[in-house]
């Protein structure tokens, strides 16, 4: 087994997740994973930064296949007796000019987003090293998404005492109402993605209290938001480059050894944003 300590980055073949890759390769005083859900473009993206004089390791993750992060889990525990750095990077969005109905849109995005990162994160989770670091990225629009809520959900979506399966239970009510266009009557505004990120940013602040129940205390947990990113995603007017995107999450995977915070956050640019 490597006594060295080991990053993996989620949705690591292009855009933030590839940035995030290629700073941690830099930075990290360890072995970086970039996976991939697609080998190919995975290796790809590998030999590009091979290419670079970069040293980055490989491994298959698709966050929609429960199989594939108990296979990542696995390795990894074997080769590094677990995971020091988890970037949950990996995500998806509709373009703002797709056509998809909007049930399709909600159930599609919730299932990468919300529920595959969740998938992850009770996987990999409990593999975290001591001194672990967590960083869900999420976005902006989860806080302006919280905001055009009803008072109720809010009032939930900003409770300390929400838990996980609440939250679970929730993402899904919203799904549900979504085939029938009824998520406005629940409370929700007309954002699958916005509600996919809430529900990121609720669960991170859901693990963090986690990890101190169990008396994890070094373990720090973050959601972030990399600002408008120019990616597939986001497209070419954006006003970030990728490698500008991944400081916010590379900040978070690399809070020093002893830090106590941020903790259970929701950050942007580097500082903790009222939640
Ligand atoms: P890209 O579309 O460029 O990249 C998304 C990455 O996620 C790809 O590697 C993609 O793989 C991967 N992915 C998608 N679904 C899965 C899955 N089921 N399993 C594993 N990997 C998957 O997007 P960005 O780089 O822009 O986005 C990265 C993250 O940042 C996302 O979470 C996004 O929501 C968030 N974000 C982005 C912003 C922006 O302005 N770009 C703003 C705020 C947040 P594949 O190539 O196979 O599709």
């Amino acid at each position: 087994m490597s006594t060295s300590k080991v990053a993996v980055v989620t949705g690591g073949n292009k855009g933030i997740g590839l940035a995030i890759v290629k700073a941690l390769c830099s930075k990290y005083n360890g072995d970086v994973f970039l996976t991939a859900r697609n080998i190919d473009l995975g290796q790809e993206a590998v030999k590009k930064l091979e290419a670079e004089g970069l040293k980055v390791k490989f491994h298959q993750l698709d966050i929609n296949d429960e199989e594939s992060i108990k296979k990542l889990g696995t390795d990894l525990q074997a080769s590094h007796g677990g995971i020091d750095v988890l970037v949950n990077n990996a995500g998806m969005a509709f373009k703002g000019a797709d056509t998809t109905p909007f049930a399709t849109q909600a159930k599609v995005t919730l299932q990468t987003n919300f529920i595959g990162t969740l998938n992850a994160c009770k996987i990999l989770m409990p593999i975290v090293k001591p001194g672990g670091r967590v960083v869900n990225v999420s976005s902006l629009l989860s806080k302006s998404t919280l905001q055009k809520c009803s008072g109720e959900l809010q009032k939930i979506y900003r409770s300390d005492t929400i838990t996980e399966e609440k939250l679970g239970s929730m993402m899904n009510e919203f799904i549900e109402a979504a085939q029938t266009d009824k998520h406005g009557a629940l409370g929700y505004p007309n954002t699958a993605y916005g509600v996919s990120k809430l529900g990121v940013t609720v669960m991170t602040r859901i693990h963090a209290k986690l990890m101190r129940e169990q008396g994890k205390n070094d373990i720090l947990v973050n959601a972030c938001c990399p600002g408008w990113v120019r990616t597939d995603m986001a497209g070419p007017k954006a006003t970030k480059s990728p490698e500008e995107g991944a400081e916010t999450p590379v900040y978070l995977a690399l809070l020093p050894e002893g830090a106590t915070e941020p903790h259970g956050q929701f950050v942007s640019e580097k500082k903790v944003q009222e939640w």
